[in-house]
């Protein structure tokens, strides 16, 4: 294994650490894979999963979903909220 991965030469000559980006993994969107064509606001189970535990609706990048199913997930996370379905902060 090669010891100085992860660091990288600077010029002035000091081993100076740098972490590596690592590259993203590949995820694709649940919506998109799992054929679901609309995101129902109904669906409580499965919109948690898109909310963190104090109610905050996780950013694509925690979510994994395309910008279209983002969307429609904050739309229906934001729909069960004032069906009372989901809470707006907290439990
Ligand atoms: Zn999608």
């Amino acid at each position: 294994m090669d010891k100085n991965k992860g660091r990288v030469k600077t010029n002035d000559g000091d081993d100076k650490v740098r972490r590596t980006r690592r590259p993203a993994k590949k995820r694709v969107c649940e919506y998109c894979q799992g054929h679901i064509e609309r995101v129902d606001y109904k669906d409580v189970e499965r919109l948690k999963k898109y909310t963190a535990e104090n109610g905050k609706i996780l950013p694509r990048r925690a979510t994994g979903l395309c910008a279209e199913h983002q969307r429609d997930v904050t739309t229906a996370i934001k729909r069960a909220r004032v069906m009372a379905l989901l809470p707006f902060r907290g439990e």
